[in-house]
C-alpha cells in the first residue's frame, strides 16, 4: 500500500500537480466536477468536488449533512521550497543563473548539492492551464567548497538568502531564457503563454530505506501524505455517513489567500451543499455544530541525534502511531472534546495514538487546525503522522504510520 503513496508523490511536484492528479483519481471514482462559478444542485450532494488552483475538496453523502453534520478532513498540499521569480535570468560572469525566492520555512541548506528540476504551471492566452515537470535534473545549488570555508563544519552554515540561493543552470554560452526553456516544456511558442509558476524541485524519488525497510525518505512527505490517506479514505470508505476531505495550497505561507484554509473557500462549499439540500440559514448554523474536522499534518518524531529538543513524555516514535498534537495556545486546535471521535476511530481501526507537546521553550509550529476552527467554528482535532527531517528537501517517515493514518481516518468517517 505504501507503494501508492511513493507514486503519488513521485507524481506531485508541485501543489498544482497534487490536485490535478487527485482530480482525475476522484473523477474516474465517479465524483463529478462542480464549477466553483456554477450552482450546485442536489444531483451533487452524493458526491462531487471542487478545486481552485492548489486546492481542492471532494464530499460525499452531503444530503444527509443537516442530519449528521459533516466529517471534515483537512490537509496542506503545498510544501516549503524555492521558487522561481518573474524576470530570473540572471549572469554572473560565465555562468546563467535563475533568482528564486524562498517559500514558506524550507531547511534551505538541504537545497544544496541536489540535482534539481523545476516544475509548476503555466496559463495560457487562451485561459487554459498546462503543468509541466522537468523530467531530467535540470540546476544546482552548489555548495561552497570546504577549502573556501575552512570553519563551517564547526561555526555552522549561515546562507543569504538572496545571495546564495540562486541556482546555476547552464553557462552562458549556451543558455537558454527560462521562458523559452518553459514553452519548450509545455510544447508552445512564449507568446502563447500569459503568465506561469514555476518551482525548483528534487528529482530524486521516493524511495523505501532502512536495513529493515521501514522508513520513507522523500521531498514533499509533509503534507502529501495526509493528502494522500485522506484521498485514500475517502474512496475506500462506503458508509453512508457525510465525509469531505478539504486539500489547501498556501499552509506553508500562512494560508491567508483566497484558496488557503484563511480564505472562504470551505465555508462556500458546505453553505452551497446545505442550500442545494434544500436547509435554511438557520439549518446549515446548525449542521455546522453537528459536524467535526480532523486536521490532518505531520508531526515531529523524537530525533535521536537531539533528544533535548523533544519534551520527552510526549515525543512520539516512528511507526508506532499516529499522532495527536496539542497545545493550550491553540497552535493546535485539538481539545478535550473534539479528540473524542478520534479515540474512537483509533479503537475501531486498532490504531495506536501517540501525543505530541513540544517543550516550553521551543515554539511548536501550527496547521489549518485552528484556522479552520477560528473560521467556522467546527470542532477540530490536529494529528499526524511523525516525521524527522520536517522542511529538508529529503524528508523521512516510517512505512506504518501513513497505512495507520489512513485506517483511522476511515473508522473516522464511518462513525463506527
Ligand atoms: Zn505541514
Amino acid at each position: 500500500m505504501i507503494s501508492k503513496f511513493l507514486e503519488h508523490i513521485d507524481a506531485c511536484p508541485t501543489a498544482h500537480h497534487v490536485v490535478d492528479r487527485v482530480a482525475s483519481i476522484l473523477h474516474q471514482s465517479g465524483f463529478d466536477q462542480v464549477a466553483l462559478n456554477s450552482g450546485f444542485t442536489t444531483e451533487h450532494l452524493r458526491s462531487g468536488f471542487i478545486s481552485s488552483g492548489g486546492t481542492i475538496i471532494a464530499w460525499k453523502n452531503a444530503q444527509s449533512f443537516a442530519v449528521h453534520g459533516l466529517r471534515i478532513v483537512g490537509a496542506h498540499t503545498d510544501s516549503p521550497g524555492l521558487h522561481v521569480k518573474p524576470n530570473p535570468d540572471t549572469r554572473t560572469l560565465n555562468w546563467h543563473q535563475l533568482e528564486v525566492e524562498v517559500y514558506g520555512g524550507p531547511l534551505l541548506n538541504s537545497w544544496l548539492d541536489r540535482d534539481l528540476g523545476i516544475a509548476g504551471h503555466a496559463v495560457l492566452r487562451d485561459g487554459s492551464t498546462s503543468l509541466f515537470a522537468s523530467r531530467h535534473p535540470v540546476a544546482r545549488i552548489p555548495q561552497l567548497a570546504i577549502h573556501l570555508d575552512r570553519e563551517v563544519n564547526d561555526k555552522g552554515l549561515i546562507l543569504n538568502r538572496h545571495q546564495h540561493l540562486s541556482p546555476i543552470w547552464a553557462t552562458t554560452a549556451s543558455s537558454v531564457p527560462f521562458e523559452s526553456w518553459l514553452a519548450q516544456q509545455i510544447s508552445v511558442s512564449t507568446s502563447q503563454i500569459a503568465s506561469w509558476s514555476a518551482q525548483l524541485v528534487d528529482t530524486q524519488k521516493a524511495q523505501i530505506i532502512g536495513r529493515e525497510s521501514e522508513f520513507v525518505a522523500s521531498s514533499r512527505i509533509d503534507n502529501q501524505i495526509s493528502c494522500w490517506a485522506a484521498l485514500s479514505a475517502l474512496l475506500n470508505c462506503e458508509s453512508d455517513q457525510p465525509m469531505m476531505i478539504a486539500l489547501y495550497d498556501h499552509e506553508e505561507v500562512g494560508s491567508q489567500s483566497a484558496q488557503g484554509a484563511g480564505g472562504p473557500i470551505l465555508e462556500h462549499v458546505l453553505e452551497r451543499l446545505s442550500i442545494a439540500a434544500g436547509s435554511s440559514r438557520s439549518e446549515y448554523l446548525v449542521s455546522l455544530q453537528k459536524s467535526h474536522c480532523v486536521s490532518a499534518d505531520n508531526a515531529h518524531a523524537v530525533h535521536p541525534n537531539y533528544v533535548d529538543r523533544h519534551e520527552l513524555n510526549n515525543a512520539p516514535f516512528v511507526n508506532e502511531g499516529v499522532v495527536v498534537k496539542t497545545n493550550v495556545s491553540q497552535r493546535y486546535a485539538t481539545s478535550p472534546k473534539s479528540l473524542v471521535p478520534i479515540v474512537h476511530a483509533a479503537a475501531t481501526a486498532g490504531v495506536n495514538l501517540q501525543t505530541f507537546s513540544s517543550r516550553n521553550n521551543i515554539a511548536c509550529g501550527s496547521t489549518i487546525g485552528p484556522i479552520t476552527a477560528t473560521r467556522i467554528g467546527i470542532e477540530t482535532v490536529d494529528i499526524g503522522v511523525p516525521q524527522l527531517s520536517m522542511h529538508s528537501i529529503r524528508e523521512m517517515c516510517g512505512i506504518k504510520d501513513p497505512v495507520d493514518l489512513i485506517a483511522l481516518i476511515g473508522a473516522y468517517f464511518s462513525r463506527s
